[in-house]
């Protein structure tokens, strides 16, 4: 089974999240479990969790259908004691208020190494950073997304993301999620099938198939390798439809949420729908 959906806004709540998700005909949707710009949030309430339970029942998403994305504050890799300190206190709270709202997963950013350590030693502060979280919680399993290697962002090669694992103490609650336009800027090509086909057999070679927690299906404003995160909505940048059919098409992508990060909301629907009838045709 195929869980589609796009990244939605909880604004007001996060039980609006699951509401809004259905109106675009989802089966899957990603949130911020709080306020993705800023660094402290109320502790979520009984009442609001139970919203949040009722809601996702009343509309058919289960946990695997949802995929809570992390604050874009968060450096897990950070140079200096104090900003890595900050950001490990904010991603422990993430993951407990996954923990709260039945999530088992929580997609993040894996680090920057802001040009001012190497990078292996801030992937090493990364994968002690996540050891961290996973001591402090359970059921929610860490995943890590593929960036686009954007300034000195980290996570942007298989190789990468492969030593982030190998790293970590217990990498059975540790997935990864591939960026479709993050991997396509990083260099990975995505264009045709037999492009999607070599890419992916990589992906299991380095990392492993097993790791895929989610993907985030995104179409890339820039071209092949330019390191540059701009999405753009499906079949309208450079990487093409064929890439997303691919996606829809295969069964390795079963049974994990697939959501759109693309920047015009009025095309979910349609995108949605696109993709469905691609994974119908399967
Ligand atoms: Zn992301
Ligand atoms: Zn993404």
């Amino acid at each position: 089974m195929k869980y589609f959906g796009a990244h939605v806004s909880a604004s007001g709540g996060v039980d609006n999240a699951p509401r809004n998700a259905s109106e675009t005909g989802a089966t899957a949707f990603a949130l911020f479990t709080k306020n993705q710009r800023q660094w402290h949030a109320a502790p979520l309430h009984a009442a609001q969790i139970a919203a949040f339970r009722e809601a996702c029942a009343l509309a058919g998403y289960g946990p695997a259908q949802i995929l809570p994305h992390d604050s874009y504050l968060i450096n897990l890799g950070h140079p200096d004691d104090e900003g890595l300190a900050k950001s490990r206190a904010a991603f422990q709270d993430e993951m407990a208020r996954c923990e709260a709202l039945g999530l088992d997963r929580l997609n993040f950013h894996p680090g920057s190494h802001l040009n001012r350590i190497a990078p292996e030693e801030s992937l090493d502060r990364i994968a002690a950073s996540i050891d961290l979280a996973l001591e402090r919680t359970q059921g929610v399993t860490a995943v890590i997304e593929n960036t686009a290697g954007q300034g000195s962002n980290l996570g942007f090669t298989f190789e990468q993301l492969a030593y982030l694992i190998g790293r970590v103490a217990d990498p059975s609650r540790v997935g990864v999620c591939i960026d479709t336009c993050h991997a396509f800027a990083a260099g990975y090509d995505l264009r045709t099938p037999e492009a999607c086909e070599r890419t992916f057999a990589e992906f299991d070679r380095i990392v492993g198939m097993r790791y895929l927690r989610g993907m985030h299906l995104n179409d890339a404003m820039k071209p092949l390798g330019s390191r540059i995160d701009r999405h753009a909505p499906l079949g309208a940048g450079e990487i093409g439809w064929e890439c997303f059919r691919y996606i829809a098409r295969d069964p390795r992508f079963d049974g994990m949420p697939l959501i759109l990060e693309t920047p015009d909301e009025a095309r979910w629907p349609e995108e949605i729908a696109r993709l469905k009838t691609f994974a119908a045709e399967a």
